[in-house]
């Protein structure tokens, strides 16, 4: 059930006695972010602002996550679970979302394989992003970007040869190694072009 100021009262409430655990998970790569407790105030309270908050038991009041960090929760969507005890709520995280100041409240290895990849492409767009300022650092991907797209593209030839080479002379560690090399440089010259992993997953979705 797609949750709306019109049906908050349908959760389980008094199930669950007043509080029901959302679970946040970000809505492009699938990662999940973090968990906290909703009571009807606080369900209110992120449809109204568009910001996932939450009731805090340690802090007895509600809690609009990044309320002091900043690093808020932009709302997607919310959804109940088969029995509208459980709330899953799909957001754009605006910064770090756990307070240890990792990305999310659980360890990489325990997220999707394929987040990783929009973890590294969201890397690369913010170092383009920096670059379009005028504040490109010490960045490799940087530095690649700013060479231009000849480069770029000269790139993933290269990392191409050698993923090939590595395929025929059965060198698994080689292999490994620069299919990593070829998927990054993928990355930076799709966005060199202004594309992204979303339009080339679209373009397979279209074959299917
Ligand atoms: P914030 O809501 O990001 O402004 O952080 C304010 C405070 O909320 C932090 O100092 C932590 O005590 C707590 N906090 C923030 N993020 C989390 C989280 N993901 N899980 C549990 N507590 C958190
Ligand atoms: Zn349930
Ligand atoms: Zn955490
Ligand atoms: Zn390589």
């Amino acid at each position: 059930m797609n949750i709306n100021a019109d049906n908050v009262n349908k959760l389980a409430w008094e199930k669950m006695q007043g509080l029901i655990p959302c679970m946040v998970q970000d809505a492009e790569s699938g990662r999940l972010l973090m968990q906290g407790y909703m009571n009807p105030e606080a369900l209110q309270r992120t449809l109204d602002s568009g910001k996932i908050t939450f009731y805090s038991r340690s802090k007895e009041r509600q809690w609009t996550k990044g309320e002091t960090t900043g690093h808020t929760l932009q709302l997607v969507s919310l959804t109940a679970d088969c029995d509208q005890d459980a709330i899953l709520a799909l957001a754009h995280p605006q910064g770090p979302t756990c307070h240890l100041g990792n990305e999310c409240c659980w360890e990489p290895e325990q997220q999707p394989i394929a987040s990783e990849l929009i973890e590294l492409e969201r890397t690369i767009a913010a170092r383009k992003a920096a670059l379009a300022e005028g504040n490109p650092g010490a960045s490799y991907t940087a530095t690649l970007l700013s060479d231009g797209i000849r480069r770029c593209a000269q790139k993933v030839g290269e990392e191409g040869v050698e993923v090939a080479l590595a395929a025929v002379a059965q060198d698994d560690n080689a292999l490994l190694n620069e299919s990593a090399d070829l998927l990054y440089h993928l990355l930076v010259v799709l966005h060199a072009r202004d594309l992204t992993l979303t339009d080339v997953v679209n373009t397979l979705r279209e074959r299917r």
